[in-house]
């Protein structure tokens, strides 16, 4: 009984994470969800009951699903065990806001500027409340400074590599979207916890790199130009420090 009030919220944030990763990426507003096969709306009843598209039958993606019970099992723990430090209620929209933040990154990679702009809201919010305003503004700086200077030295080897070899590349080895994600992260951290988390990052970042080229060098289709997944260490670094 007493669990019934996270397992709502648990669904609610479920629904709310597959909701915006659904629409934002595609219409960059909150729309009316549609088929990703053949672009039919939905109802949404058929949205919430997780019908498949009634014109096409494509099923709703795993994700949808996973996204569901990871939410509803954070939820019910978080409410279980509240984190020390910024206690259930913080800690549910921060849940809410890095579900949506790895899925969009993780699908699209892809941290869109309103994104930014409500984690910089929540990361001051919340960095204040857990470890006072100096401290806050402080890890901010320096969490958005370091990936800044990452991005530019990304920047200068993408230009050099690709005057070497004669032949234009758009990809970027760091995305802008990163260093606003670090910024934030800077902010929840707070000073000086963000130059464990960003070490974190930078380690966890590049044995994750490794096993991205060891997986194409089997599969033999390397591009030295993949970038680096920064975001999803971003986020566990943010859940590692502030979640318990
Ligand atoms: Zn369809």
């Amino acid at each position: 009984m007493t669990l019934f009030i996270p397992v709502i919220l648990g669904l609610v944030a479920g629904y709310f994470v597959n909701y915006v990763s659904d629409v934002l990426p595609f219409t960059r507003r909150f729309s009316q969800p549609s088929c990703p096969s053949c672009s039919t709306p939905f109802s949404w009843k058929e949205y919430l009951l997780l019908r498949a598209c009634r014109s096409c039958g494509h099923k709703r993606s795993v994700r949808t699903y996973l996204v569901l019970l990871v939410m509803l099992v954070a939820t019910v723990y978080l409410w279980i065990y509240p984190p020390i430090r910024i206690g259930f209620l913080l800690a549910y929209l921060l849940l809410v806001y890095l579900g949506v933040v790895f899925v969009i990154d993780l699908e699209h990679r892809l941290i869109m500027h309103p994104v930014s702009i409500t984690g910089a809201i929540l990361g001051l919010g919340i960095g204040t409340y857990a470890h006072g305003l100096v401290p806050t503004l402080l890890g901010g700086a320096f969490g958005f400074g370091s990936m800044l200077l990452l991005y530019y030295l990304g920047e200068v080897f993408t230009r050099f590599m690709s005057k070497r070899r004669g032949e234009l590349v758009d990809e970027v080895a760091l995305g802008f979207g990163d260093v606003n994600l670090c910024g934030v992260t800077g902010l929840l951290l707070g000073w000086p916890v963000i130059l464990a988390g960003i070490l974190f990052t930078i380690f966890a970042g590049g044995i994750g790199s490794i096993l991205v080229i060891a997986f194409m060098l089997i599969r033999k289709r390397y591009n030295a130009f993949t970038p680096i997944p920064y975001a999803p260490f971003l986020v566990f670094s943010i859940l590692f420090y502030l979640f318990r």
